[in-house]
């Protein structure tokens, strides 16, 4: 027989030997991180050395002193992939120890450990890509070059028994070596591949981690299926204010705001990445809800998917784009509101304005009086509806820059009461609907209190609620009446009437909105009633609100807080005063650069009986105070080309100290009312001016 049962059994063996050694530094071997470090090539390199002894330890014996192992295998497979320095120390270890043992076969021996080494080493060094495409056939045949250079080492055997060794050995040398080689190379290259990937891994995870960890970002590691939190790092314990530990203790279930059912949806998009940014909220350990975005998709961490979610908090940036969004839409209503204000305004100033043009143009042809009072009246009348008109858009104005001065005085409420009755029954002469019953209810077994607040006012408050209450109600009964409460009191007044929408209870009190907001509309008015009540309510520390059911009437409340006295003696109202007095040897000079107004305030002094002297500018009327001594009151108008009413003022006061000067103004603005008193007037008028206010003011000037 060739080949020796017990040699082919032996390598065998041995092989067995080197593939359970090799895998046990497998476990040496992927404990290290870090294949270039010099003690690790030294550790590896004895380990190495270690093998070989081991494998030298069981060997096949040829002849006493001769044996054969596969020490031949590990060196070259140690230089191929361990490179010089393990190899080297792993060639030395053996080496001495082949040396030891002794016997014919020590020089050959020796070879054989060199050769080895030196041929995977070579290998290594020139045939890099060895292990890119054909690794199997690479392996192969560096097993077969490494083995026939051992059979040359034979000639380092005696003489005699290099022949008889070579016969013996030749065969299962060159049959079975190369295939221990090649498997131990497949078996190491499996292994550093797969601690390759594994060295990867733990590189790409503790990148991660040190990311993760050290991000200023909130980040969160969750278990998908159960929500549980996996990790979460320092920004998201500063965030939610617990720490690390309490967080990953919890389930994201305890800081989210959502039902279970929604949470367990969001979790489901994120893993299936069919979603991966959500908007929701969160609750701080201090119990704050903050809204927060999350951006969460699956990743594989330490062998498990895990939902890795980075959460920024974006409460400030909605809370911004909520009231960004709030004012595109203000925005849009106002716009929409602006056509609809111009629409309105347009018609109920023309309205007006259409009468007072087309009639007074007709008074020009016409000749019979008892018309031209008919068409006077007329155009009188759409004047002070226009004036009024003008004088709400006014009040709103002056209200809400808290221009107005309350001026508080104490008065019976059964006083207030009688010009509302007499206001609400002419209006409703004026609007045609004398079939509806206008009533003043006072409580029953109270005395009419006296209160104290601004009359003014609360007349106007009160008058523009009965003017509604008449306008929005066709049939039926307006009721106007008070209750009171400690020392608090409530007016109401209510209707019968079109009642109000809930839908639009809310927008009525303020300015410009109606409920009818359509060129169809078939009421007048601007929509600014109920914001001047409010204004009023809020200006005289109360209130204003209504109960109202649609079609079938409304009510309206307003409490004054604090206003009830006491006291009974309420003040005289001044009653209207038409009748001028008689100032027969007074003069009066009017100064105003348009010829219309001198010539309308000439007009009602007319009937004081005083004399009547006109001046169109300040330098004129500073000439007649020179020349005429005799001037007892001067009519200024402020707003004047060329020297203006106060600079007039001045100099008239100079030349005349304690002149009476009574300011004509447009209308009372910011600071107005101040300057003219300032500027020594002793008191001022509005234009357009009122045939009442005059001879009021002179009653109080001459009166005594
Ligand atoms: P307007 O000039 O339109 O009357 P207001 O500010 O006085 O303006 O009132 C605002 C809106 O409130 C009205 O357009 C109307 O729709 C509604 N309203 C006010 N008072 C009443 C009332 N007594 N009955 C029904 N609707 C009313």
């Amino acid at each position: 027989m060739l080949v020796n049962p017990s040699l082919i059994l032996g390598l065998i063996h041995n092989i067995a030997l080197l593939l359970a050694t090799s895998l046990l530094f497998d476990f040496f071997w992927t404990q290290q991180e870090g294949e270039q470090q010099f003690w690790n090539k030294i550790f590896t390199g004895i380990f190495m050395g270690v093998i070989g002894v081991v494998l030298m330890l069981t060997p096949w014996v040829l002849v006493p002193g001769l044996v054969f192992d596969t020490r031949s295998i590990l060196l070259g497979i140690s230089g191929l992939f361990f490179g010089p320095v393990p190899t080297f120390i792993a060639i030395l270890i053996t080496g001495v120890y082949r040396l030891f043992l002794g016997g014919d076969g020590q020089w050959m021996g020796l070879a054989v450990i060199i050769s080895s080494g030196t041929i995977g080493l070579l290998w290594r060094r020139f045939r890099p890509g060895w292990n890119q495409k054909r690794r199997i056939a690479e392996l192969y045949v560096l097993g077969l070059v490494i083995h026939v250079a051992m059979l040359v080492c034979t000639l380092l055997l005696p003489v005699g028994s290099v022949e008889y060794t070579v016969r013996t050995i030749a065969l299962p040398v060159l049959i079975i070596y190369p295939l221990g080689t090649l498997l131990l190379g497949l078996l190491m290259f499996s292994r550093s591949h797969h601690w390759k990937i594994k060295r990867e891994l733990f590189q790409s995870e503790e990148k991660f981690r040190q990311m993760f960890e050290n991000s200023e970002a909130v980040m969160m590691l969750v278990d998908p299926e159960s929500g549980r939190l996996v990790e979460a790092n320092h920004a998201a314990a500063r965030f939610y204010g617990y720490s690390i530990e309490e967080l990953t203790r919890k389930n994201v279930q305890e800081i989210n705001t959502l039902s279970p059912d929604e949470a367990i949806e969001v979790r489901r998009k994120a893993l299936s990445s069919e979603s991966t940014c959500f908007v929701i909220q969160h609750q701080l350990a201090n119990r704050e809800i903050r809204t927060v975005e999350i951006h969460s998709s699956p990743i594989t961490f330490q062998g498990q998917t895990v939902l890795f979610s980075i959460i920024h908090d974006i409460s400030e940036r909605k809370l911004a784009e909520d009231a960004l969004i709030e004012a595109k839409e203000k925005a849009e209503e106002s716009d929409k509101l602006k056509s609809a204000f111009l629409a309105t305004m347009s018609h109920e100033l023309r309205t007006p304005l259409n009468a007072i043009i087309g009639f007074s143009s007709v008074m020009e042809e016409e000749n019979d009086p008892v018309e031209m009072k008919q068409y006077a009246g007329i155009i009188n009348s759409s004047g002070n509806h226009l004036l009024s008109i003008i004088e709400s858009i006014f009040d709103v104005a002056l209200l809400q820059s808290g221009e107005y001065k309350v001026n508080k005085t104490q008065f019976s409420v059964e006083d207030f009461f009688q010009p509302l009755i007499d206001y609400a029954n002419v209006e409703k002469i004026k609007r045609n609907k004398d079939h509806l019953d206008v009533i003043a209810i006072f409580p029953h077994g109270i005395k009419p209190p006296i209160i104290h607040s601004d009359r003014g006012k609360l007349m106007q408050l009160m008058t523009n609620l009965l003017n509604n209450a008449i306008k929005y109600t066709k049939q039926g009964r307006i009721e106007f009446g008070f209750s009171v409460h400690d020392r608090d009191i409530t007016f109401y007044v209510s209707d019968t009437g079109i009642g109000i929408p809930a839908s639009i209870v809310d927008i009525i009190f303020d300015q410009f909105r109606q409920g009818d907001e359509n060129h169809t509309r078939v009421h007048d008015g601007v929509g600014l009633g109920l914001a001047i009540c409010k204004e009023i309510a809020c200006l005289l520390n109360g209130k204003i609100w209504l109960e109202t059911s649609e079609n079938e009437g409304s009510t309206f409340h307003c409490t004054l807080y604090d206003v009830l006295v006491e006291e009974n003696h309420p003040e005289q109202s001044v009653s209207g005063l038409l009748n001028p007095i008689n100032l027969t040897g007074k003069t009066i000079l009017v100064v105003d650069d348009m010829e219309e107004n001198i010539y309308l305030l000439k007009k009602f002094l007319h009937s004081t009986r005083a004399t009547l002297l006109d001046a169109n500018s300040g330098e004129s009327a500073i000439r007649q105070i020179m020349e005429n001594p005799g001037i007892d009151l001067v009519y200024m108008d402020i707003k004047m080309p060329g020297m203006d009413g106060y600079e007039a003022i001045h100099e008239l006061l100079k030349i005349r100290p304690g002149l009476d000067i009574i300011a004509q103004t447009a209308h009372a603005v910011k600071g107005v009312k101040e300057k003219i008193k300032e500027a020594g007037c002793i008191g001022y008028i509005s234009k357009p001016i009122k045939r009442e206010e005059i001879y009021r003011g002179l009653a109080d000037l001459f009166g005594s």
